[in-house]
């Protein structure tokens, strides 16, 4: 048994949280810090030294010896470079340890290889990073010592955006500014901010260390690139949910610990559908914080699995055949004095707020549907979206029975008079208690989900991070508010005038509710008739950034230029050639390496014994073994071709200079080739001895961690 672990002592131990500054900075820095924290007021540089300070002696008293700017950069992960507190040595030959407000509040990583998208000529590499004071500090403890980290922005000597954070901030204060309009219309004189809240549910595999090691593709691609299914898969649905096995358990202990200790609020752990997946989800919190928390989730879970010899893939899709992982990021819009702008109360139908919000929330999903699809695509992404997975590429809402029946009133008659409720759930066991009922059952085939107070969109991939989805929601939402407000503002008659719109929007947008089953063949030609785009794969996604639609929303509330939505654009075909690539050459060493020589090793092993069996015995029958020679080596020969294919259309897709022009030949070309080499090599998995297969299985992986 592990030792008695007292959670609330440790949670938050290594941040430099409020109660730490509280304590330890004079009262007048305290007030300007949180004034800038809470009211987002522009920080005041002079008290930069102070808090320098005070942050620099906790560091220190809990054996920090570096200090770091943790960023965001295109790349999906972090980025951080370390420095180390000590000064120049003086005339004796002494150090001292330094930190100053200048090095908290600034940094320039010399950073002229991070993805930019051409926004940073090599002539002109300078970056910044600057301190994102509403993300609080934290010490990282590992094998490199303590470490100060400093979340941060990461800007370019022009300002122009780098990062995930910098248009996540903007974004923020664009919701900000038009939801608390949509507030003040409905005589609410006292809310002083809005903060999308964010709880991000994060998926992920856990696989032997051992057998991941002997294992090129999940190296160097993160998602096995072969592998037959073994003869069980996910279909007695007995892993979901199911008892955590102890190896397993005792890694998840160690992930919370760490997490509490960061500050991060750890909450709910299970078994996922697919053998050897879990799921771990955090109380949600505002959507800066959830994004840099994310990040430290997905670090914590890679970096324990390694103390218990196991890796955890963050990959969307490690293996084919059964669930990939995603990332369910909930969303709703909170004021500093707690109200939910997404609850609808027990009678919706009477709650007008509540009703335009909704309307609103349509019309920018309904408008920018394209744009939301994107901000979910990513490299392994494409393996769900749109590939007969979970969830489909097809953005529509579910807003559950209760709210459809308001909105279809609201539509066919012009007014709402009734909500219907969830009532009394009767077990029929008289011993256990009748169960008060949601009015809404759930819809788990739904991208974009109402669940009672908050919405639930469920396409962004498991190893990316929510930043983007969260920059579009914030920013869609904004501009619908904004829209609302200019015109409500105006009206002489308030009750008629929002009476009129949320009638307008309602049946405007109703297109884009969808109740039933997101995964039915039906739904995609009913989508297609309705109109709504069904945009298939990254390469197809990532144009809507850079569309006249896109430009003037992003560019009206100033969450990105063109220029910085240019360079995304750029970044992102860049980073999907270049994963593609990494791919294929991957399979083309394993193949060639690996399989081949294996698979040569067993028909020449095979036709020994044949000449075996004949010598000893001229009339015993080999026909078996002859078969199994036959099909192996056409299969060998099938394996050999495909391979050369593969190496032939990689080489010409590399030479391709065109950014969206290489993307689209790895996407195209590529891609299928990968599959041609798989498929004969997935068969001779299944005919070749076990012993000689050069690396473990499926059933190796998945099954016997
Ligand atoms: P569900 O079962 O509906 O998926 P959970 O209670 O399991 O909901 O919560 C899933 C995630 O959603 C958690 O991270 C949770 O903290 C978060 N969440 C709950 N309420 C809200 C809200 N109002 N806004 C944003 N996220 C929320
Ligand atoms: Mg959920």
């Amino acid at each position: 048994m592990s030792e008695v672990v007292n959670v609330a002592e440790i949670f938050g131990k290594n941040v430099f949280n409020e109660t730490v500054m509280k304590e330890r900075l004079p009262k007048s820095v305290f007030k300007k810090l949180k004034r800038t924290i809470e009211d987002g007021t522009e920080l005041d540089p002079s008290i930069a030294d102070v808090v320098a300070h005070a942050m620099k002696d906790w560091a220190i008293e809990r054996g920090a010896t570096h200090y770091t700017h943790w960023f965001q950069p295109l790349t999906g992960t972090t980025a951080e470079k370390h420095d180390s507190f000590i000064s120049a040595p003086d005339a004796e030959g002494k150090v001292i340890m330094e930190f100053s407000g200048k090095e908290l509040i600034k940094g320039e990583p010399d950073a002229s290889s991070f993805p930019s998208g051409g926004l940073r000529a090599t002539f002109e590499a300078r970056g910044y990073t600057a301190w994102d004071c509403t993300s609080p500090a934290f010490l990282r403890e590992d094998a490199a010592g303590v470490t100060l980290c400093i979340p941060t922005a990461f800007c370019s000597y022009k300002g122009e955006a780098l990062d995930q954070k910098t248009p996540l901030l903007r974004s923020m204060q664009a919701i900000d500014t038009q939801a608390l309009r949509i507030l003040r219309l409905f005589g609410n004189t006292t809310s002083k901010r809005v903060v999308p809240s964010v709880g991000p549910e994060q998926e992920y595999f856990i696989v032997d260390r051992a057998k991941y090691l002997q294992r090129k593709d999940l190296i160097y691609a993160g998602r096995t690139l072969f592998g037959a299914m073994p003869p069980k898969g996910q279909e007695l649905e007995d892993h979901y949910f199911g008892a955590i096995r102890e190896r397993i358990g005792s890694y998840m202990n160690e992930v919370n610990q760490e997490l509490w200790k960061l500050g991060v609020t750890a909450k709910t752990q299970h078994n996922e559908v697919a053998p050897a997946q879990h799921e771990l989800a955090p109380i949600y919190d505002q959507a800066n914080l959830a994004v840099d928390h994310n990040q430290i989730v997905m670090e914590t879970l890679k970096k324990v699995a390694g103390r218990h010899g196991l890796t955890c893939l963050l990959h969307e899709k490690p293996f084919a055949g059964v669930n990939g992982s995603g990332k369910h990021n909930n969303w709703s819009l909170t004021t500093n004095d707690g109200i939910n702008m997404l609850n609808p109360g027990d009678t919706p139908h009477e709650n007008i707020q509540f009703l335009l919000v909704l309307g609103c929330i349509m019309k920018a999903i309904d408008t920018h549907a394209d744009l939301l699809r994107e901000a979910a695509s990513d490299v392994g992404n494409d393996h769900r979206l749109g590939a007969n997975e979970a969830p489909p590429a097809i953005i529509s809402i579910f807003v559950g029975e209760q709210l459809e029946d308001v909105i279809n009133q609201l539509c066919d008659t012009g007014a709402a008079t009734h909500s219907k409720s969830g009532g009394k759930l009767s077990t029929g066991v008289a011993t256990l208690p009748d169960l008060d009922k949601d009015a809404t059952d759930r819809n788990r085939t739904s991208p974009f989900a109402f669940t009672g107070n908050k919405f639930e969109f469920r396409m962004v991939g498991s190893s990316d991070s929510i930043a983007p989805a969260n920059v579009v929601l914030n920013t869609i939402v904004a501009e619908a508010f904004k829209e609302a407000a200019d015109e409500l503002e105006k009206a002489e008659d308030f009750d008629m005038a929002v009476h009129d719109m949320i009638k307008k929007l309602l049946s405007d947008h109703q297109r884009i509710i969808f109740n039933g089953n997101g995964y039915s063949d039906e739904w995609i030609a009913e989508a297609e008739k309705r109109g709504l785009p069904n945009i298939r794969s990254m390469v197809d996604a990532i144009p809507s950034l850079i569309t006249d639609k896109a430009v003037k929303l992003y560019e009206t509330f100033g969450v990105f230029t063109k220029a910085e939505l240019e360079s995304r654009v750029e970044v992102e075909y860049e980073a999907y050639a270049k994963a593609i690539n990494i791919e294929a050459r991957t399979m083309i060493d394993m193949a060639g390496k690996q399989i081949i020589p294996a698979v040569i090793r067993y028909t020449a092993a095979l036709a020994d014994s044949i000449n075996k069996v004949k010598s000893a015995c001229p009339d015993a029958d080999v026909s078996v073994q002859t078969e199994l020679l036959t099909e192996t080596s056409d299969l060998l020969s099938e394996m050999k071709a495909a391979l050369s294919d593969l190496q032939a259309i990689t080489e010409e897709s590399l030479a391709i200079s065109d950014a969206c022009a290489c993307a689209h030949a790895y996407h195209e070309k590529v891609v299928p080739a990968m599959a041609a080499l798989r498929a004969p090599a997935d068969k001779l998995e299944m005919i070749v001895d076990k012993e000689l297969w050069p690396f473990p299985s499926y059933g190796d992986l998945i099954f016997e961690v």
